[in-house]
């Protein structure tokens, strides 16, 4: 007998685990290698070998009690400077190591933001296509969400329909940049316009909105493109962030939130979410692998390899015929339908042993995403199947 709030969670899941079930009876049936599986955002490039080496010398050089224990539910000190310190050289900033909380990845982050906000019945708005976890995160402190529908021009946000659903009720809003599920990094332009907007909405209502920037994507931006640091813009920004990505290290659930001085009542939200941290997501980030954050800080892995996976699966789809948003950042590729119902072409490109996702799990359908943080072999392998599958469409 489960709870209520868990039901649809479970009734949902069984459609993911269909999908996935779909991919794993296709390997079996033709062989691994012929089956091109862009489905999941499972980082394939590897760790940076300084993680490793930081690891061993960890264990190595420290006292077993401390890399082991319990520490200040925000993280350790060491950590938390090295974090503020990076921060403040990379992007001009000037935050204090009070300013950043260790999480459990992103998705942790997430949570103690959320539930360091929320009352039941806030509203939280995003920007189709969005992460869907997102909802599932709101639920967890009984606000709503509200989604922005999108701008598909361009895949920045929509803000004039965004200016439409913000309301007294509005408490906080999350952005993705580099996004999921579109590759494309939100511009200073738009970044400002944004915070002109929340600025004025504030005013009005006489009280606060939080803007909370999740960005598991940061470091993942190709050639001159560069992801603007949002607390520059907006006085109320949390920064979300996780080595998920950056570091290929999604299993070991490492990240931290940024909530600085320049918050409304900064003294008070970020005690709330230490507390939130304690009793709700994980009680501390992982001590080993903070230790190898604090060692690690401006290692990063190997951005390279997914822009070539980009410029080749771009380059290919798009002579196809295949219509596709360039990716400026993270290693998705957007992709309009040739069909108005998404599922179908999803169907289909599994006829020829493509897997992919259906836009229609971002709230965002006609559109499908690629996620190519495959090996650069797959990615050759895969274009005669593309190839069939335009002439479907196309030819
Ligand atoms: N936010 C977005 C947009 C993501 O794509 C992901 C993971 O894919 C997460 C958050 C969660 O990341 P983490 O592994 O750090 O919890």
């Amino acid at each position: 007998m489960i709870s209520d709030k868990m039901r649809p969670l479970v009734e949902n899941n069984s459609v993911i685990r269909a999908m996935f079930e779909e991919g794993a009876r296709r390997k079996a049936l033709y062989g691994e290698e012929n089956v091109y599986d862009f489905s999941l955002g499972n980082p394939n490039v590897p760790a940076p070998p300084a993680v490793k080496q930081a690891i061993l010398d960890i264990l190595e050089e420290m006292d077993p009690v401390t890399v082991h224990g319990y520490m200040s539910n925000a993280g350790f000190p060491g950590t938390r400077k090295a974090v503020a310190d990076s921060l403040n050289r990379r992007f001009g900033t000037h935050f204090r190591m009070e300013n950043i909380i260790m999480t459990v990845g992103a998705a942790s982050g997430l949570n103690v933001a959320l539930k360091t906000l929320l009352n039941p019945g806030d509203e939280v708005l995003t920007f189709a296509p969005y992460f869907v976890e997102y909802g599932n995160y709101v639920r967890n402190y009984d606000g709503v969400l509200v989604v922005v529908p999108p701008n598909t021009e361009t895949f920045q946000p929509n803000l004039e329909a965004f200016e439409k659903l913000v309301s007294p009720k509005t408490r906080a809003v999350i952005i993705n940049t580099p996004h999921n599920p579109t590759g494309v990094i939100y511009s200073e332009e738009i970044l400002k316009a944004l915070a002109d907007i929340l600025e004025q909405k504030q005013r009005e209502y006489g009280a606060p909105i939080f803007l909370i920037s999740d960005e598991p994507y940061r470091e993942l931006a190709y050639g001159d493109a560069v992801a603007p640091y949002v607390t520059k813009y907006y006085a109320n920004t949390i920064v979300g962030y996780s080595f998920s990505k950056s570091l290929s290290m999604p299993g070991e659930r490492i990240g931290y939130l940024v909530i600085p001085d320049e918050l409304e009542d900064a003294e008070n939200v970020i005690q709330a979410a230490v507390i939130a941290t304690r009793v709700a997501c994980g009680v501390n980030a992982p001590s080993l692998m903070q230790l190898v954050i604090e060692r690690c800080i401006d290692e990063k892995c190997d951005v390279k390899y997914y822009e070539r996976n980009r410029d080749a699966l771009y380059g290919s789809l798009t002579a196809l015929g295949f219509e596709c948003v360039k990716p400026q950042g993270a290693f998705y590729l957007w992709m309009k339908s040739p069909v108005p119902d998404e599922k179908a072409f999803v169907a289909k490109a599994a006829e020829y042993n493509i897997l992919f996702v259906p836009g229609s799990s971002f709230a965002c359908p006609g559109y499908v995403r690629l996620a190519y943080c495959v090996s650069f072999e797959t990615i050759l392998r895969s274009l005669p199947a593309f190839s069939k599958l335009a002439d479907d469409y196309f030819a």
